[in-house]
């Protein structure tokens, strides 16, 4: 008998601890640890920001259906790690605090068989001083709760703006080393839709502001891709859409301070500047959740699981960014040191940045970091959970294998909401990181599997996902036929 331990039920730990239950016979155990009591589809978090969807729509309670399929879970944080047990307990295991009910506080140690950290990012608001959700005008969609605490100040501005408030409206990346541009990207067209709608628009300047150097960079140096029967670059599409409904832009901007309505940059160019705003949102830093490790002896071992996210197969060779290649990329998120433990989704540390790296004239290092995207997080957790059991039954070697450098990620930004009146804006990478031997020619990527597209139809698609990906999470019916 095996016992499998997911930290985190997000995207990743969720997609795992599903198909580990769904393969493995009883016998073995699979438990979830995580903080909150519900799983929420997150990239729909964009329409609660707006008002069209409530987040009880996006959301459902883990506790019934894990009971329902036999998957234990715990609702509590990891604290530290303990791969080697103690003189006490020779079997690994982590340290979880329970956040909840009569539990509150209280420390357990989980020991396990096999243990995948999928506990995703850190949504690091204090590496910007005054960034907190909520305050200063500033907002955020990273969680049901930040979007619908942002949705109810637009929801305000708006109605101001209907007694003749004129307000300037802020969104982007709230750190110079800011990722998922994408998701701020797909929520400032939103907004604009949202100001037409109530008839607001000319009372709004809309505003995009990004560490990115240009636009459509979305952390992946942007894209080359095919648009109808033209090829275009991926900062040419965002600009025409920009261009199209009078968003304006600042870029290479690394965010420093948040002042009530009042954000504080610095530019490439080594100025400092400042931009204010009635509204803004704002992505944080994604960082790690700065666990600490420790070997039977209780020595400090951190460095062997962790480097900011944790260590995984990946290359990680300091070398110059023109030296990286797409090989560096891990391939079964294994770590290196403790070979029963995984890190899918956001939770592995990423080798190198695929975005130039750029630092201002003050030695400020202003650029995207990687893009984690959503279905590369559930294709690395099934994965993960496949070789799991296959090495439970038995087989050597991990054959389940995919890198960030031979998946793709669609970048899905509806604008606007319902069956006739949404848009959306796609653009679709393949693969993620640049493949320069491969596809020499075209920016390292695959020219007809990397393209964009603006209609009703993403808007659908984006729709249908959102639909989709419910029902494979409540484990409906041949759930495990929706593909990651
Ligand atoms: C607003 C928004 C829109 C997005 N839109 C899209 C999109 O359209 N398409 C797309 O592909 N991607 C999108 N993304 C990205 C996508 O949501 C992420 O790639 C995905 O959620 C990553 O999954 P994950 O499981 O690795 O991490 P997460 O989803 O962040 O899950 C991490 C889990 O770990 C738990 N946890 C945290 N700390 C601990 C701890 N100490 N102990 C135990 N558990 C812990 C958390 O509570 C959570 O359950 C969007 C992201 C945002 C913020």
């Amino acid at each position: 008998m095996s016992k499998i331990v997911i930290l985190g039920a997000g995207i990743s730990g969720h997609v795992a601890a599903a198909h580990l239950r769904r393969k493995l016979s009883k016998e073995h155990e699979v438990l979830v640890v995580s903080p909150n009591s519900n799983y929420q589809w997150i990239p729909s978090n964009i329409w609660v920001g707006i008002g069209r969807m409530k987040s009880d729509q996006i959301l459902f309670p883990l506790a019934p259906l894990y009971k329902k399929k036999n998957i234990s879970f715990k609702q509590a944080l990891v604290t530290t790690f303990h791969p080697e047990g103690d003189a006490e307990t020779k079997s690994a295991y982590v340290k979880i605090k329970y956040v909840t009910g009569e539990e509150k506080g209280k420390i357990e140690n989980i020991t396990y068989d096999y243990l995948i950290n999928a506990t995703g990012p850190k949504l690091a608001f204090d590496m910007t001083e005054g960034l907190n959700p909520g305050t200063n005008k500033a907002y955020s969609v990273c969680t049901y709760s930040h979007a619908e605490h942002a949705w109810h100040a637009l929801d305000d501005l708006i109605q101001q703006m209907k007694q003749g408030k004129k307000a300037k409206i802020l969104i982007g990346t709230g750190h110079a080393k800011s990722t998922c541009q994408g998701a701020a990207f797909e929520y400032i067209l939103n907004v604009e839709q949202e100001l037409r709608r109530h008839n607001v628009r000319d009372q709004a300047e809309v505003i995009w502001i990004a560490n990115e150097f240009q636009l459509g960079d979305f952390g992946m140096d942007g894209v080359l891709l095919s648009y109808g029967d033209n090829i275009m670059k991926s900062s040419e599409m965002v600009e025409m859409v920009f261009e199209d409904r009078g968003i304006k832009w600042i870029l290479g901007a690394g965010v420093n301070k948040i002042e009530d309505g009042i954000a504080h940059y610095e530019t490439l160019d080594g100025e400092y500047k400042s931009e204010t705003y009635d509204f803004a949102m704002l992505i944080p830093a994604f960082s790690g959740h700065g666990f600490k490790a420790f070997d039977k002896n209780n020595e400090d071992i951190t460095e062997k699981l962790f480097k900011g996210f944790m260590l995984v197969d990946a290359d990680y060779t300091a070398k110059p960014y023109e030296e990286w290649s797409v090989q560096d990329w891990p391939e079964t998120y294994q770590n290196p040191s403790y070979k029963n433990i995984f890190a899918p989704g956001i939770a592995f540390a990423p080798p190198h940045a695929i975005s130039k790296p750029r630092v201002s004239k003050n030695g400020t290092s202003i650029s995207p970091a990687p893009p984690r995207t959503g279905m590369p997080s559930g294709i690395t957790a099934k994965l993960v959970a496949d070789n799991i059991i296959d090495t439970i039954n038995g087989k050597k070697g991990l054959h389940h294998k995919g890198s960030l450098g031979n998946m793709g990620a669609a970048c899905i930004a509806s604008a606007g909401y319902g069956m006739t009146k949404g848009s959306g804006v796609s653009i679709t990478t393949y693969p993620i990181v640049p493949d320069y031997n491969k596809y020499p020619d075209t920016q390292g990527r695959k020219l007809g599997k990397t393209f964009g597209e603006i209609g009703l139809a993403g808007h659908w698609l984006k729709l249908a996902l959102h639909y989709a990906f419910i029902y494979k999470a409540k484990m409906k019916p041949f759930w495990w036929l929706i593909p990651e």
